[in-house]
């Protein structure tokens, strides 16, 4: 069988309580079906980076140089994207093979990927952080150019396997799209749903933040012309 490989988008060292339980490394893969109209890591997508495969062990060894932060605090790993269950295979195998670290698992998802690859990390993942973006239908495909039934029956099948209080839903008030109480509304249809843990932030225009590819400025240009 071939060996599996992550095309690897950002390692990023030293997280404090951003994730789940202490220090953690996010290891942000490439890859997504979505196109967020204000997409904050357009380089998983637009085809403007290199990529750089890593194997399960080549991952292990560029990540254990936190292991002693990791073991004091409870931290570890989250596995981010782009849309990380586009992998969940590589992510699978690498949690079996080095659970035995004590590392915990963390996921941040948007869930636009089928449930089997869910299905696949959920014996080993500690924390859920679920990218909501909008609770609306319509203004969900407005934004993300996704199908929001794959979200929201990934959401409800992921509740039914999982204690709902390892989930945190994020909901982000989004500019140009909301101009009213959008996020509230969301916030309250997932309180409704049962969730307890729904985190609201606003958020920030990537153009504010770093200089955008052409493809990623002609992709935000539809949320003002759809
Ligand atoms: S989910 Fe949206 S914001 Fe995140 S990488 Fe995909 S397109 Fe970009």
């Amino acid at each position: 069988m071939e060996e599996l490989k992550l095309p690897i988008l950002a390692i990023e060292r030293l997280r404090m309580l951003t994730d789940g339980e202490g220090v953690t490394t996010l290891v942000c893969s490439m890859g997504c079906p979505l196109r967020c109209r204000l997409c904050i890591n357009p380089y998983s997508w637009d085809g403007s980076k290199p990529v750089e495969y890593l194997s399960v062990d080549e991952l292990y060894e560029r990540v254990k140089i936190d292991n002693l932060y990791f073991l004091s605090t409870k931290g570890g790993l989250t596995f981010g994207g782009g849309e990380p269950l586009l992998h969940s295979a590589f992510h699978a195998a690498f949690m079996e093979k080095y659970q035995s670290t004590g590392w915990t698992f963390n996921l941040e998802s948007s869930l636009q990927a089928p449930f089997e690859n869910i299905e696949r990390v959920i014996p080993y993942i500690s924390f859920y952080a679920i990218d909501v973006k909008d609770m609306d239908p319509v203004r969900y495909k407005q934004y993300t150019g996704g199908d929001f039934g794959i979200f929201f029956d990934n959401l409800m099948k992921l509740k039914e396997r999982v204690d709902e209080r390892k989930i945190v839903l994020k909901v982000p008030k989004i500019p140009r799209l909301h101009k009213g109480d959008e996020q509230k509304e969301s916030e309250e249809k997932l309180r409704k749903l049962g969730f307890s843990n729904v985190a609201l932030f606003d958020y920030v225009d990537p153009k504010d933040r770093k200089k955008l590819t052409e493809n990623a400025l002609q992709n935000r240009e539809k949320l003002f012309t759809d």
